[in-house]
């Protein structure tokens, strides 16, 4: 069975095409630039050539139009004909908490979608398009939802409420959700595989550290508590987000820098994080390069963003009573070694002892702790793509 993986950003689009025989990808895609000047299609089959589509796509509809040509193309597709793709798993940001895991799209799953527009204004419009547009293009097929928040239902109520006036989350929904969770899931998932045990027995700490960064505390295979809050803007600090701050800070700079509400938003999201701090970029490697040749900002940005990491995993063992294995992935956490070794110093006395010549690692599954240390260090390398077609399978049988 051939599977249909979209993830829809609002002038984005990636899919791969998943064989779930055995797990291979058959084909993998990106879409940018929909609905604006230059957009264009790379796309890349197993075995054949990589391909730049360069043509007007005004809308999601007509990007996947694209995407379905190049899939069947002679050329440079990978199947033959539509029929051979049997379902599509969608990521979807976005399911307040009307769902704890993964559903097949019905009308009534795309209206509680839209109901949660108001938590994900960015991103569930362009979800929500996205599977309007494989429901016109391939009618015959089931679409399953696969939520980044989905994961994290299973919190209690001590870790998502704000200590805020309780009236304003039975009003608003004004909560902690969480997001990365189909990642989470998938590393912690896969820690458990490696380390042969099963996840009801461990208590693992997830870092899914990439351009947008959170930490989650897994117990027994559950989310008990997470970075992420009531928006992604929460928790760590983040290649163009703040994380945590002050709230006092929001209406501090509104007033002297003279901001509204728009300017405000952009500011935390756009220009903070290690973009903020650095002055130099959002991306990791810059700032590493930078720091490199002594820029003390860059430096400053760097040991920030891990310091707040560090205690993330340190409140998150209390949490939980204890840490079988801290897991690092995405971008940052799968390839950057001094990252790592920077997060995990001063974390011996709870028995985080990482291994500096196996912590040399970049991008592949390891376990990079030192022989004795209590608990264990892994660098797993995430595939929520392979996460969202696993849940779509399940779901059809
Ligand atoms: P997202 O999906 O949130 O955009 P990714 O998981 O792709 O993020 O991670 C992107 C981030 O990972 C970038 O900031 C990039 O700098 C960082 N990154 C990727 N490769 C490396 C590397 N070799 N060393 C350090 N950082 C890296």
């Amino acid at each position: 069975m051939n599977i249909l993986v979209i993830n829809c950003g609002s002038s984005s689009l990636k899919y791969q095409l998943i064989n779930m025989k055995d797990e291979s990808v058959l084909a993998i895609g990106l879409v940018e630039r929909i609905g604006l000047d230059g957009s264009r299609l790379k796309h890349e089959a197993a075995g054949k050539d990589k391909k730049v589509i360069e043509v007007p796509m005004n809308n999601h509809k007509e990007a996947l139009t694209e995407v379905l040509d190049a899939l069947v193309s002679k050329e440079y597709g990978a199947i033959e004909s539509l029929s051979e793709i049997e379902a599509a798993g969608h990521r979807m940001v976005h399911a307040g908490e009307f769902y704890s895991s993964s559903v097949i799209i019905t009308d009534d799953v795309m209206e509680k979608v839209e109901e949660c527009i108001d938590l994900a204004p960015l991103h569930n419009p362009p979800n929500i398009t996205g599977v309007k547009a494989i429901m016109e293009l391939l009618p015959s097929i089931k679409n399953v939802a696969v939520f980044d928040t989905a994961f994290h239902q299973t919190m209690p109520a001590e870790s998502y409420i704000y200590p805020l006036p309780y009236e304003l989350y039975e009003k608003y929904g004004l909560r902690r959700y969480g997001f990365h969770g189909t990642s989470h899931r998938y590393v912690s998932q896969r820690a458990a595989e490696i380390l042969g045990k099963d996840i009801k027995d461990l208590k693992l700490i997830s870092c899914h550290l990439g351009n947008g960064a959170s930490v989650d505390a897994i117990d027994g295979g559950k989310s008990v508590a997470t970075s992420m809050g009531f928006t992604p803007l929460e928790g760590l600090a983040m290649g163009t987000r703040c994380g945590d701050i002050d709230p006092a800070i929001v209406t501090f700079i509104m007033e002297k820098e003279n901001l509204d509400i728009k300017g405000i938003n952009n500011l935390m999201n756009k220009k903070s994080g290690v973009l903020g701090i650095s002055g130099i970029s959002s991306d990791f490697r810059d700032i590493e390069d930078a720091a490199a040749d002594g820029n003390e900002r860059a430096t400053l940005a760097l040991n920030t963003f891990d310091l707040r990491v560090k205690k993330y995993i340190a409140a998150y063992a209390a949490v939980m009573g204890g840490v079988d294995a801290v897991i690092f992935t995405a971008g940052l956490g799968e390839n950057s070694a001094d990252n790592r070794k920077n997060i995990c110093s001063n974390l011996e006395f709870m028995g985080i002892e990482i291994d500096e010549e196996l912590n040399k690692v970049r991008g592949k599954e390891a376990i990079v702790n030192k022989e004795g240390s209590a608990v264990k260090v892994m660098v797993i390398p995430t595939n929520e793509e392979l996460m969202i077609a696993r849940d779509t399978l399940e779901l059809l049988k």
